[in-house]
């Protein structure tokens, strides 16, 4: 069973040997897949609708590993009790409902050593409830697959997690740059990802420029003078993003 470029990146990220939860699993294809090639021992594949509950039953049914993936519904952390696995993937939805999985399941957290989370949108939100929760950002991926561009982060459950973090997310000149990498864009672009920007990483930028352009040419079309200094402010804020790129870009040469 070959899995999505996706997929596999969440997979390499899984400790050889874990037990892990994988909460909206649809078609339980990570949690299969890991068990096919040992990475993990065990899994829970956790889904809240039913149409991809069942899809979730087949798959495991189908693979023969139903003694080993425990396929089971609910909202969340809710399908696991505390210390029953060790690490939970989250992946396919958007920043803000991983968020408030993880925090509505807090309690369920207790020995989980490592969180692995794909948000479509809003990584940010994710970042900075690790950050909050002294979880350590310990890693981050990019990739383009099927015209979508996706970041993995993979954040670890350690005593220096407040240390580490500080260093992380400490303000970062940018050399020959009137700009540099904030905490709060930090935030935006992952730590891990600015310090080593790839192709997938620019084009990931540029499109987000691209889309505060657009969103810049609209207001500009009104005559309010509200709409008026909020495309000021946005021109300004586009400058500034264009100006990071650049530098990013030169730094790499
Ligand atoms: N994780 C798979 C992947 O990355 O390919 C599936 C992603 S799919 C787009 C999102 C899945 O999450 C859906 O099957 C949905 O039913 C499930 N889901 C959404 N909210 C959930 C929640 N609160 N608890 C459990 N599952 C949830």
């Amino acid at each position: 069973m070959k899995l999505s470029a996706r997929l596999q990146q969440i997979c390499d990220q899984l400790p050889e040997g874990c037990r892990f939860a994988d909460i909206g699993s649809d078609h339980a294809l990570l949690p299969v897949a890991a068990l096919k090639n040992g990475k993990a021992v065990f899994a829970v594949a956790g889904e809240v609708n039913d149409g991809p509950l069942e899809a979730a039953k087949r798959q495991v049914h189908s693979s023969g590993l139903q003694e080993r993936i425990s396929v089971r519904k609910g909202n969340g952390l809710e399908v696991i009790t505390p210390g029953e696995v060790d690490v939970i993937t989250i992946a396919g939805m958007g920043g803000a409902l991983i968020v408030s999985i993880l925090s509505e399941g807090m309690s369920k957290l207790d020995g989980v050593e490592r969180l692995i989370l794909q948000p479509n949108v809003g990584e940010d939100l994710v970042r900075r409830w690790l950050l909050e929760q002294d979880w350590y950002l310990s890693s981050e991926s990019i990739l383009e697959e099927d015209g979508k561009i996706y970041e993995v982060l993979t954040a670890d459950r350690t005593g220096q997690a407040g240390d580490l973090n500080r260093q992380l997310y400490t303000d970062r000149p940018l050399p020959g740059c009137g700009q540099q990498l904030t905490k709060e864009r930090l935030l935006l672009m992952g730590p891990w990802l600015s310090e080593r920007p790839d192709a997938v990483f620019f084009d990931k930028w540029s499109s987000e420029i691209e889309k505060l352009e657009k969103v810049r040419r609209q207001i500009s079309k009104s005559e309010l003078e509200a709409s008026r200094i909020k495309a000021e402010e946005l021109g300004l804020q586009i400058e500034q993003w264009k100006e990071i790129l650049a530098c990013m870009q030169k730094d790499k040469l």
